[in-house]
């Protein structure tokens, strides 16, 4: 027979979202009755995974276990949500017991959907098929690089939206850096194929990274979506859109071949009533509440919120859900707005990065009175050595002190 148990504010994923809503939660009121249901045992910093891959970091270095990152106070139900029944104020879980809350918040992060690119699967992990979207290829990443004595290194982004829209280039042009330390350029090619029909979703950021790329002589290919990988013969197919509209596909040989997979929400929300028409989690973009069912928040990758999926994102969300979330439950006015902040790190070699940090809309919106554009040796130490214990230590206790980004004037 199912169980059924209630708890006041139920928070679904115990990720970057999930834990510092939690933390946040029971720091400005002790003794709410709060439950976060997560099937993991491990909470991963997954900005790191970049790094990972490109050699400079360890992955142990990006795992703590969950039972340290939440919050003491908090009740951990480890399983995972298998149905929204947001009209009897209940989810479902795999292990078919139901959990009644007056509050929700959903935060299960992104679904990578390895499974669309025919072949993939089968390919992962062997024969130079490698990606930093999943901690152990991560690692793989880096022995195909470094054992990489040259050939033709490809690096793809699909069209979907993903998590840390970034990632995907930023591994090129570590590659890219680390064979020309290693003198094999004349001997290696690297070209990045990007399902999306630009290089970054800012204008502003565009030239400066396209002269990255071809600092590095990295061929870009615009609007060539990987669809299938055969692992045997070592070849990535391509569907390329033309000016028209009209589709073809285009076979390319690899000897390294980086892989970032379409990224979806996860089933439990594309198929419930709270999905917008791409399957996200329909909130108010800048209340962060759901409008047909005002007892659920949700924040993080799963959101309908029309920004790049990123932890820095996340960072200005959970302050707003957790204000708005007690006002509502005080009766009080919903006061607090999200504008869209995120940034992306965008690490150009060993040693550089631009941060990118836009709002809604994509207005640049520094955090420092430093240039957004330039490659920068000081926010390289910022994404290496100090975001990573202001995540543990910061973050995710649901600490929320922060300087003010402005749009550049
Ligand atoms: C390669 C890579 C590079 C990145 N680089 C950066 C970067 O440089 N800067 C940056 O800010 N961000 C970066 N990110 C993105 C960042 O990690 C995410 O945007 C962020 O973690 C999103 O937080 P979230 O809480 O929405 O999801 P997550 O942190 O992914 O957490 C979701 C949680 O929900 C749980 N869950 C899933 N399904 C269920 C279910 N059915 N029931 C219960 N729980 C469930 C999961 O187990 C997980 O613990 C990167 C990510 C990757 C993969």
């Amino acid at each position: 027979m199912s169980q059924s148990r209630h708890h006041q504010i139920v928070i679904i994923g115990a990720g970057s979202g999930g834990t510092s809503v939690a933390a946040s939660l029971l720091r400005q009121r002790a003794g709410l009755d709060v439950a976060i249901i997560e099937p993991r045992d491990v909470h991963y910093y997954q900005p790191a995974f970049t790094l990972v891959g490109g050699g400079t970091y360890a992955l142990e270095d990006t795992i703590r276990p969950q039972a340290d990152t939440l919050p003491k106070d908090a009740t951990w139900i480890r399983s995972a949500v298998r149905q929204l029944v947001p009209e009897q104020r209940q989810v479902l879980l795999e292990d078919e017991s139901r959990i009644s809350y007056d509050y929700l918040v959903v935060a299960p992060g992104i679904e990578l959907n390895w499974g669309a690119i025919e072949g993939l699967e089968d390919a992962l992990g062997k024969n130079g098929v490698c990606s930093n979207y999943a901690p152990e290829l991560a690692t793989y990443t880096w022995t195909c690089l470094d054992n990489f004595t040259g050939g033709r290194a490809l690096f793809t982004q699909p069209s979907t939206p993903i998590k840390c829209a970034g990632a995907p280039q930023k591994i090129a042009y570590l590659a890219a850096h680390h064979l020309q330390k290693r003198n094999l350029r004349g001997d290696a090619t690297v070209d990045f194929y990007n399902g999306m029909g630009a290089l970054f979703s800012v204008p502003d950021f565009v030239p400066y990274l396209n002269q990255v790329a071809e600092g590095y002589g990295i061929g870009v290919h615009l609007s060539h979506n990987l669809v299938k990988v055969d692992g045997e013969r070592k070849v990535a197919t391509f569907e390329v859109k033309d000016g028209e509209g009209q589709t073809r596909q285009i076979e390319e040989t690899y000897d390294l071949l980086h892989v970032t997979p379409p990224q979806r929400a996860p089933g439990f929300v594309r198929d419930s009533s709270l999905a917008n028409e791409g399957g996200w989690l329909s909130v108010d973009q800048h209340t962060l509440q759901n409008a047909q069912y005002p007892e659920i928040f949700s924040l993080g990758d799963a959101s309908s919120l029309p920004t790049s999926k990123t932890a820095a994102a996340v960072r200005k969300q959970f302050p707003v859900v957790v204000k708005n979330l007690l006002a509502q439950l005080d009766g009080r006015e919903l006061t607090a707005r999200y504008d869209g902040y995120t940034s992306c790190p965008l690490v150009t070699a060993y040693g550089k990065v631009i941060l990118a940090e836009f709002i809604y809309g994509g207005v640049v919106t520094p955090t420092l009175p430093l240039s957004p554009f330039k490659q920068s040796r000081f926010y390289w130490v910022v994404k290496k050595y100090l975001l990573p214990p202001f995540y543990w230590r910061y973050m995710l206790k649901g600490k929320e002190g922060d300087i003010a980004h402005k749009p550049r004037t």
